[in-house]
This record gives C-alpha cells, structure tokens and sequence, in this order.
C-alpha cells in the first residue's frame, strides 16, 4: 500500500489521518486500512547517528517510548469509537506458505481478547452480503482482478497432437488430467499434450503440493497400524498423531526453514486440526490405505483406462458400509447437487451419445459450472467397477483451515438406490462425453475465466 498526501476536509463525513494526527480527536467510526504489523506500529528505522543508546542518555524519546505512545493513541482512539473496522490484505507475497503478512499486533491482542471472551477461537466467515457484519467477528473480502482481456484463443487439433493425447490416453488416465480437462481443455493441452510442467519458483504451488504430500504420508503411517481393526477415531492420540507430523515436518529442509511465524502458524493448525478430525465416535473399520484403483472405460469404439487413488476405504458403522475418504489441502471442489437431477442436462448428453448432435463445447463448459470436479466420484465409480463393491458414500477431509466439517458427496437422506443411480448409471454419462470431447472436439477451446485464468499456470503464455 501506497502512502498519499491528503487533505482532510473538517466538516466532511470522512477524515483521512495517519495516528500521530488523531491524537485528541474523536470519532464514531474509525477504520484502519492495511492494519499491518508493517503499519501498525510499523517499524522505526534504525538511526546510525543518534542510536536508541543516545537517544536514552539524552532525554530523547527512544522506540520503546515511541512503542508505548503508538499503543497509547491506537487505544484511545479504538476507546472513543463506537464502530471500529480492521482492514488488512491477508495471504501470501510470495508464496503460500512463504513470506505473509502480518496482522498488527493491536489486532492480535483485540482478537485474543474477544476469543477469550467467547472461549473459542474466532472463525473467518465470508463476508454477508448487505451488512456490515456482526461485532467481534473476522470475515474475508475478496476483489477478484478480472484480467483485462479474457478472449484466448483456441489451440487446433492437429495430426501432431492427437498422437500425442493418444500417448497420454494410452498410459491412463487419472482424475486430476479429466478435472483439469473439464477446467479448460487449453491448460490439459499446455499440462499434458506440450509437457509444459508449473514454474518451480511459484512457492505457492510447490509448498503446497508438498505439505500436500506430507500429509498424506503421515497419515498413512499412523493409520497403518490400525488397519482392519474396529475401532473409533475418537480413541486414537491426536498428540500422538501431531507429534508424528512434527517429526516428518521437520525433516523436510523446506518446511524446516519457514519463517518462524509460518511455522508455528502451521503447526497450531495441524494441532486444532488433528484433534477436530479424530473427534468421531462413529465406529469403523480402515478396509484400505492409499487404494490404487483402475478401470478401463468403454467411449465409443475406444477403451480408456482410467486411474486414481483413494486415501483411505473405511467400512463404517454396523452394516460396515464402504465410505471413501479424500484428505485435502487445498479447496474442496464437489458437483453440485442438483446436477443429477437436471433432466435437460442429461437429455443433451444423450443426444451426442446417439450421434444426434456433435460434442460441443457450450456443453462442456456447462458440465465445468455444474460438475466443478469428478474426482471423488470418479473414486466411488471406479472402486465400485474394481472391486463390485457397493460404495455408500464419498467424503472429502479439508486439512486447509480450522474448524472445517467434511464434505460428503451425499446427504443422509439420498436412498442406496439413488446412490446407485448416480454413481453407475449417470456419471459414466458424463465421463463418456468429457472423454469423446477430449478425443473428437476440432479444438482445444480456452475456458477463459477470472476464476480459471487467475491461478493459472500458463496465464502468461496462454
Ligand atoms: S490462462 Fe485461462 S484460458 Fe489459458 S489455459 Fe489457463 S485457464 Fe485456460
């Protein structure tokens, strides 16, 4: 954030003040912007030529007077407020889990005393539409950057490319290439087709595949020794489990040199977290870990293979019914729920199934805005193909924030019948047409958006 000069205008609705001008002035409403650590005292530069040393010696106010004087002004202008709203850029400047901002000290002391109040730890809410808010509360404001100029183009089929998607078909393919192909067929091309892998110096990414992978790790692990046992997670350690991830955590040189904040921030999520998850009394069996599942999937005149890997296959309660269990790290992506139900939808897929309309990509982009992801039903389909189990349900396990519930992909009401409905006889029609527009579309097509584009790997050369 920029500093600039302002002139305020007395009898006006709003002043614009730096803290040293509120002194002895009063107002209803105050907001902070930017209240940083880096703003909020902010930091007195280091004076070579009068050191604090001096400073003392001469009378002069030194930083920890300048500290108490700040602390002194930020109290009592907060004191005379009726309304006071803290506005700070929350994530990362260069990398997820790397250098961050910091959230002003008066802040932290604001909010530890309202979680003690409250006896519980204040969770960050979306910001409701047309309020302001409750008191005590942290909610989070997003300005999405619309980039400028949205039109991409498509990339051509050419006889060079389709032998190299037949390469690609040919070794399998897993959730994360037909998720990324129903997210835009023009980051698979540049991913999977040219090879084209994310720049390694995008910390954001890499830290994040990486703590990604710690995770699934030491949750194997710890799992390992309660395989095909009843039991309930509740009566497993949590601090056994967090001291475990610790362990791992520090052996990994990137983790290990995280700025101190990061870390400890880290940790104490992991810790909360831990604890959150093996808070479940229901009782289970862990039939698999790390489950390598493949199916070959008829479209068309082709077969394809199909591949994933669930985390965890527990047999829960007492008709020991199969639930596949995904951890996650990063946002957790499900179809909406009334996809299954939309009649139209599913007519359109049956229409190019029968060779009546051509694949399209309008109705790819549609199944993108209504399906958002196939894995975790990808999972429940090809373990039900695999082992002609039947799958109960589908859950996603959010290991990125606090107080987090899990996702399941059905509610407690859909009957077994349904589940079997959607799973074996709907959602083939969907894969069968992501597949047939994958191998018969004339193009690649750009699926350009602000929400896809943003993050996107290949903004810069798409
Ligand atoms: S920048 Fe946008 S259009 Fe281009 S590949 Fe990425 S998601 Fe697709």
């Amino acid at each position: 954030m920029e500093r600039v000069s302002f002139e305020p205008e007395p009898i006006g609705g709003l002043q614009v003040l730096g803290m040293l001008e509120s002194r002895l002035l009063r107002f209803d409403r105050v907001i902070f912007i930017d209240a940083v650590e880096d703003n909020l005292p902010g930091h007195s530069p280091y004076e070579p030529l009068l050191p604090d040393g001096m400073r003392y010696i001469l009378g002069l106010p030194d930083l920890e007077t300048r500290d108490v004087v700040a602390a002194y002004n930020f109290y009592r202008l907060i004191q005379g407020a009726k309304d006071v709203y803290f506005l700070y850029q929350n994530g990362s400047q260069s990398g997820g889990l790397g250098k961050k901002n910091v959230r002003s000290r008066y802040l932290e002391q604001l909010i530890w005393e309202e979680e003690k109040k409250k006896k519980n730890l204040l969770a960050v809410h979306a910001m409701p539409e047309n309020t302001l808010g409750e008191k005590g509360s942290i909610y989070t404001i997003n300005f999405p950057l619309e980039p400028p100029f949205l039109q991409k183009q498509a990339v051509n089929r050419t006889p060079l490319l389709q032998e190299k998607l037949e390469e690609c078909i040919e070794k399998g393919l897993s959730a994360t290439q037909l998720d990324t192909y129903l997210t835009c067929p023009k980051k698979f091309f540049h991913r999977y087709l040219l090879g084209i892998k994310p720049l390694k110096d995008l910390d954001v990414q890499e830290d994040r595949a990486n703590f990604g992978n710690l995770l699934h790790a030491v949750l194997e692990d710890f799992f390992e020794q309660y395989k095909n046992k009843e039991i309930q997670l509740s009566s497993l350690n949590s601090e056994e489990l967090y001291a475990y991830f610790t362990e791992k955590f520090f052996q990994e040189k990137s983790f290990a040199e995280l700025p101190l904040d990061i870390r400890y921030s880290l940790l104490e999520l992991m810790k909360v977290r831990f604890s959150e998850f093996l808070n479940d009394e229901r009782l289970l069996e862990i039939a698999h870990l790390e489950k390598e599942l493949q199916h070959i999937f008829p479209c068309g005149a082709k077969k394809i293979k199909l591949t994933g890997k669930v985390d965890r296959v527990d047999l829960q309660g007492e008709n020991k019914e199969r639930v596949l269990i995904d951890y996650k790290t990063g946002t957790i992506k499900m179809p909406k729920k009334a996809v299954w139900d939309d009649d139209i939808l599913f007519d359109k897929l049956l229409a190019v199934q029968t060779g009546e309309e051509q694949v399209n990509d309008e109705l790819l982009q549609e199944l993108q805005g209504k399906i958002i992801s196939i894995q975790l039903i990808l999972y429940m389909y090809l373990y039900w193909q695999e082992t002609a189990e039947k799958v109960h349900n589908g859950v996603l396990v959010s290991f990125k924030e606090y107080d987090v519930e899990d996702k399941a992909f059905f509610a407690d009401k859909v009957e077994d019948e349904e589940k079997e409905t959607i799973i074996l006889a709907l959602f083939p029609k969907v894969l069968e047409y992501i597949l047939s527009h994958m191998l018969e579309a004339t193009s690649f097509p750009a699926f350009a958006s602000a929400d896809n584009c943003q993050w996107c790997d290949y903004k810069n050369i798409c």
